[in-house]
């Protein structure tokens, strides 16, 4: 797991990279303030997939430094551009306390822009990843954002869960949540046999644990 421990922590997410036999995977790319990809250790001649969980600015900020991009189909258009109304990068312009520590001294929170990625590889629900000796499956987990997608290793139940749960605060109230399309992906995570869940924020969660969020939710949300 890396993160970015100078980004105010409304916007500090997790990525991560896993690796494979034939093919390694990062997941999510942080705001890009700085520059990732050097940061992230790759063996010549073996590729590096980057998957986007969503296209939310805390997930896609370095993603367009990466060669081979995948993210999820009903998103792909807004990786073409990166518009504000999909990342909502114009929340972090001006954030006050944006970073603890500027990056170059001329840095300002107002200049704030996510370069354009297009993205090679389109994911739907369903589709694989293969790493080699690692399979993922990709689950659609809508609410949190329309396309958020979980990548789920169901052999070793590790699921990497983006936004769409994890042991921090759940956000269903941006403009693109959708809170009955939120309720219907944590009734699927509940049945979901998951042993470990490394999300977009927070620390990593059991499935226990998991599961005890996606009910504690559900409580909460369904009449
Ligand atoms: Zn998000």
């Amino acid at each position: 797991m890396l993160t970015e421990p100078f980004v105010t922590d409304y916007c500090r997410a997790n990525i991560w990279l896993v690796g494979g036999s034939e093919c390694d995977m990062l997941v999510d790319t942080g705001m890009g303030i700085c520059a990732l990809a050097p940061e992230i250790d790759t063996t010549p001649g073996k590729p590096l997939l980057v998957v986007a969980t969503h296209v939310h600015l805390d997930h896609v900020g370095s993603l367009h430094e990466f060669a081979w991009r995948a993210g999820p189909r009903i998103e792909a258009p807004f990786f073409e551009t990166m518009p504000d109304e999909a990342t909502y990068a114009h929340m972090f312009r001006n954030f006050p306390g944006a970073v603890s520590q500027l990056p170059h001294p001329a840095w300002s929170s107002a200049d704030y822009t996510i370069k354009p990625a297009p993205l090679h590889r389109l994911l739907d629900e369903g589709d694989v990843i293969e790493l080699g000796d690692r399979t993922f499956t990709v689950l659609h987990l809508p609410g949190h954002s329309p396309g958020s997608i979980g990548l789920f290793d169901e052999r070793y139940g590790t699921l990497f869960s983006g936004d769409a749960i994890h042991g921090g605060l759940l956000v269903d109230d941006m403009p693109d949540s959708n809170r009955a399309a939120y309720c219907a992906t944590m009734r699927r995570l509940t049945a979901l046999p998951v042993r470990v869940a490394h999300g977009g924020h927070a620390d990593s969660i059991d499935g226990a644990r998991m599961r005890e969020i996606a009910e504690d939710y559900l409580r909460r949300n369904e009449g």
